[in-house]
């Protein structure tokens, strides 16, 4: 067993960090306003219904183009698309390491737009799209000209979405959807968006549900509405279908098994939201110790107090713990079946969720009134990984799936 990082990921981290120093931070520091204190103001445009600002957008398309020009953006896609074919373990450390950085455009939280990209919709498609499906898409949506949308959450369906409502009936050689989405990320301006449907079975059954790709210009494809959310902008929207007429083409992989397809990603998603969080956890960490020991009050620093040393070693110490167990997980990832650390990858998720959130909590308040206020960055860190204790699986959704393991309800002891 060897748990030094391997050569080649510390060589590539520290190329990252020198093309970052070159062509990203320059940039962020002439847009400064989408940085500093004033972020969700200037990121936001508040009387068109919270909806991102163009601009910031423009702004984060550019630093992707920066990226892909230099080699870095598809990094973990496979070779035949550019990529390097970067492995889960690479990507975790790589994940970790740009979210140390702290807040940048090199790896912007709210937009989860990153100098290494992620491109979870990407690999649906390249796993389970046809040929004609491949080569309409997915060069655009690395590039930007195609932007895929993901619609499974409904009204009344989250956690459980094997119960959703919206439906699909056959219509001729093509087919009529009807329903509801909910919270569907990105409708601001996407061209196209995966929707979930129920087109057999019953209620609760993962099969009979099918993935449509509609295009968003699709006449009775409504955005209602942008939901504000705890970090803004918003593009998470509420949407209806009425008679959404689509061709067979449209479905992506085959008719009643579009949930294989939404799992498909899951895993490599959730392990390296975990090793965002981790990377975010150490910078809040690493911060307010530096903060405690510059800091004096009754005339000596801050740090010298047990009351202030303790809840930070012990978030350190629970930071070593969970980094270790997301190393692990993502190189189980790459040895075996994702399926076979489903549990595993629960934990490191769950567990790096909640660390990061206490991590930020911690630093604001070893910088008391300053660690409230938006010129430090606590807040959003905060606000932004709040979010992953909710959604892609909740907490209590990935618990419970350590519980079906641990009980033997589901995995290998079933
Ligand atoms: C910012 C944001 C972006 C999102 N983007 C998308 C997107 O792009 N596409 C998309 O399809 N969805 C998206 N979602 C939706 C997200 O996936 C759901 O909010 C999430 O799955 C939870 O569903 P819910 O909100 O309906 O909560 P519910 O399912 O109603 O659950 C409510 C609470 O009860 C808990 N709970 C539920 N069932 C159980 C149980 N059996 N045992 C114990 N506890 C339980 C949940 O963990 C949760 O805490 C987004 C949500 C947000 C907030």
């Amino acid at each position: 067993m060897d748990f030094r990082v391997p050569d080649e990921i510390r060589a590539y981290l520290a190329e990252l960090d020198d093309f970052i120093e070159r062509e990203i931070a320059p940039l962020e520091r002439e847009h400064n306003q989408y940085f500093d204190h004033r972020r969700e103001w200037a990121r936001t445009l508040w009387e068109e219904d919270g909806r991102p600002n163009p601009e910031w957008e423009a702004l984060l398309a550019e630093m992707r183009r920066r990226a892909d020009a230099a080699g870095h953006l598809r990094f973990a896609l496979p070779k035949e698309l550019g990529g390097r074919g970067g492995s889960n373990l690479a990507m975790a450390m790589i994940r970790e390491h740009l979210a140390a950085r702290g807040l940048g455009l090199h790896n912007d939280l709210q937009n989860e737009s990153s100098v290494v990209g992620n491109f979870p919709t990407v690999h649906m498609l390249q796993a389970y799209g046809t040929a004609e499906q491949k080569a309409a898409f997915v060069e655009g949506m690395i590039t930007g000209g195609v932007r895929m949308a993901f619609g499974l959450t409904e009204p009344d369906h989250g956690s459980d979405a094997t119960w959703l409502e919206t439906t699909a009936v056959r219509d001729g050689d093509a087919w009529l959807l009807n329903g509801q989405k909910r919270f569907n990320t990105g409708l601001h301006h996407a061209t196209h968006d995966m929707i979930f449907a129920r087109t057999s079975g019953d209620p609760g059954s993962p099969r009979g549900i099918t993935c449509f790709i509609v295009p968003t210009d699709t006449p009775g494809f409504r955005v209602d509405f942008m939901w504000w959310t705890f970090n803004m902008p918003s593009d998470h929207a509420e949407v209806t279908l009425e008679d959404v007429r689509v061709p067979n083409s449209a479905i992506l992989h085959q008719e009643g098994e579009g949930l294989v397809c939404a799992q498909h990603f899951v895993h490599e998603n959730r392990i390296r939201q975990a090793a965002s969080g981790v990377g975010a956890a150490q910078y809040c960490i690493d911060e307010a110790v530096a903060y405690a020991r510059e800091r004096k009050t009754w005339g000596k620093p801050l740090a010298l107090n047990q009351a202030i040393q303790f809840p930070l070693a012990e978030l350190h110490t629970e930071c070593e713990m969970v980094r270790n167990l997301v190393y692990k997980t993502a190189w189980h990832l790459d040895q075996e079946h994702h399926m076979q650390v489903s549990d595993q990858v629960s934990m490191a998720n769950y567990r790096a969720n909640r660390l990061v959130c206490e991590a930020a909590d911690r630093a604001m308040q070893v910088h008391g009134g300053l660690g409230y206020t938006r010129h430090k960055p606590f807040e959003h860190i905060y606000r932004h990984h709040r979010r992953y204790r909710i959604t892609e699986g909740s907490e209590e959704i990935q618990i419970r799936k350590v519980a079906g393991h641990l009980f033997g309800f589901v995995g290998g002891r079933g």
